[in-house]
């Protein structure tokens, strides 16, 4: 007998609520959620309509007054509790990431652990919020800055890390002193909603942080209600520009991430071993439906003809398979994508580029439901190529030759996207060169995947971020907060005088 079909809800003032939540709101729609590794509708989502969304909204502002007002210390002591919780209870996340995105167990504990980093660094808040005091500026006069929450703010997440990208944002903005409304994709939803019992669990006080679910609906609520302050968003490039339109126009301040192509340039010199393991651990790992994976290797003079063997090589050991067991790479999220992947490998081949191993025709280890494509390496592709151009988010690993260094930095840069590019190389004139001619937010040098610390900024350039701030790290602190500068003076106890003209300093 089959397991039951779960309800999954919204998280509104404390607690999960199921349906419409607007007394006005018609009888809510839903979404199914599927389990990749089988195929099977495993549960479903409600979807908030505009009213519903409102009502999260409310919540959400109504719990504003009091949390920015409680003390530092109080918050921190919370989100201590919230990071202790986190670590001990993450095998329950990941089996709940893994079931709804396909992602194998330890990448899922993976994701988990790089946004508790953030977390962690929201821990720190105190200082982090420290403003700066100037004695004395002018005679008998003062000037501190400060930093103050901004209200309710939104995060809109993509499927691809349940939990990791949502944590880039709501620990920071929560510790300074904001209330968030999340909405995570429908299409693996449950993370959020354990999240949020986390938060309550660690003394969190109902309202400052809500999960909506939905789709279109009850994002565009989100970015156009007065009472949302800020929107942070993650997603793909078409909906990242129309979210930070869409907002921006709406006076709200705006991070939109958005999609990626990332490049591996691969030198000549470079250690041709550890560069195809970095290729394929960067272009395969959850299967290549992670916004920083390698799509595109660039190699430069003949080192592809040393290179793509080792490449295949490797990449044929994957093993393909339900996440939960024993394997290397899981599912793709949805049959749609799956095929929308396929349909771009047969593209490339049309195109005329060589399918060296072909990830149509993988036995993957797991049900013959489930949303299978196996790693897939594709060699001499051009730019002209759609296999190149568009962003296909699968582990499909395309490989191109370039004759110079230089012909290859002009590739890299003429991409709309900048998230990530590395180099693999052992000459340091070129990788300096590199690293400060490439046209991207997050640079490795013989790293293939450079996701920043959690104390420093994440985020790429062009396409791939709209908006100036990146997430977490100082400038996350920044987005989730605005300054202040009060100038004070108290007089001696003397009477000042009447004194009409600009204020000049003495
Ligand atoms: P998506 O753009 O389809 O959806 C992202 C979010 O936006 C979801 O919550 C979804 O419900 C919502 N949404 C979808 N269409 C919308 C619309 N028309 N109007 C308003 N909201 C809408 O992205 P996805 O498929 O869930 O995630 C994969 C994409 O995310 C890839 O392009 C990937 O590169 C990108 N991504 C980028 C980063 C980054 O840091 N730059 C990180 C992770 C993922």
């Amino acid at each position: 007998m089959s397991a039951p079909i779960r309800e999954i809800g919204h998280w509104i003032d404390g607690k999960e609520v199921h349906g419409p939540v607007a007394d006005t709101a018609p009888v809510g729609d839903t979404a199914p959620v599927t389990d990749p590794a089988t195929g099977r509708v495993t549960g479903r989502v409600v979807l908030a309509g505009a009213a519903d969304a409102r009502v999260a909204i409310a919540s959400a502002a109504a719990a504003f007054p009091a949390w920015r007002d409680l003390s530092l210390t109080r918050r921190t002591r919370i989100l201590f509790r919230f990071r202790e919780l986190l670590e001990r209870r993450k095998p329950e996340l990941a089996r709940l990431i893994t079931a709804e995105h396909g992602k194998v167990l330890a990448d899922a504990l993976g994701e988990i652990s790089r946004g508790q980093e953030v977390v962690e660094f929201a821990c720190g808040i105190p200082h982090l919020l420290k403003g700066s005091m100037t004695e004395n500026a002018s005679t008998g006069v003062d000037v501190c800055s400060i930093r103050q929450p901004l209200g309710p703010v939104a995060v809109v997440s993509p499927f691809n890390f349940p939990a990791m990208v949502p944590l880039w944002f709501f620990p920071l903005a929560i510790a300074a002193g904001n209330t968030v409304v999340l909405k995570p994709s429908e299409k693996d939803p449950s993370a959020s909603i354990w999240l949020a019992e986390l938060w309550a669990e660690a003394g969190l006080p109902d309202g400052v942080f809500a999960v909506l679910q939905g789709g279109r609906t009850a994002v565009d609520e989100l970015l156009t209600h007065p009472d949302i302050r800020a929107v942070s968003f993650v997603g793909s490039t078409p909906v990242a520009r129309y979210v930070y339109a869409t907002a921006s126009a709406h006076g709200k301040r705006v991070q939109a991430l958005g999609g990626a192509k990332n490049h591996m340039l691969v030198l000549p010199d470079a250690d041709l071993d550890a560069t195809a393991d970095a290729a394929v651990n960067a272009g395969f790992g959850s299967a290549g439906e992670r916004c920083m994976a390698v799509s595109v290797v660039v190699a430069v003079g003949d080192v592809a003809d040393r290179l793509v063997p080792r490449i295949a090589e490797r990449a044929a050991a994957i093993r393909t398979g339900d996440g939960t067991r024993s394997c290397d790479m899981g599912p793709l999220v949805t049959a749609e994508h799956r095929d929308r992947v396929a349909a771009y490998v047969g593209s490339g081949e049309l195109d005329g580029a060589t399918v060296v191993l072909d990830g149509r025709r993988v036995r993957p280890d797991g049900a013959e439901g489930g949303f299978w494509l196996g790693p897939t390496l594709l060699d001499h592709v051009t730019p002209a190529m759609t296999v190149y151009t568009d962003e296909i988010f699968g582990p499909v690993l395309s490989v191109v030759r370039a004759g110079s260094f230089d012909e290859a930095m002009a590739l890299i840069n003429a991409s709309p996207y900048g998230n990530g590019a590395c180099v693999f190389t052992r000459d340091g004139g070129a990788a300096r060169r590199f690293q400060n001619e490439v046209e991207a937010g997050m640079v490795g040098v013989n790293v293939p995947v450079p996701v920043p610390m959690a104390y420093y900024g994440f985020g790429g350039w062009k396409d791939s971020l709209f908006g100036d701030t990146h997430a977490h790290g100082t400038e996350g602190v920044h987005f989730f907060t605005r300054g202040k500068v009060v100038t004070s003076r108290w007089p001696e106890p003397v009477r000042g005088g009447l004194d009409l003209g600009f204020p000049e300093n003495t």
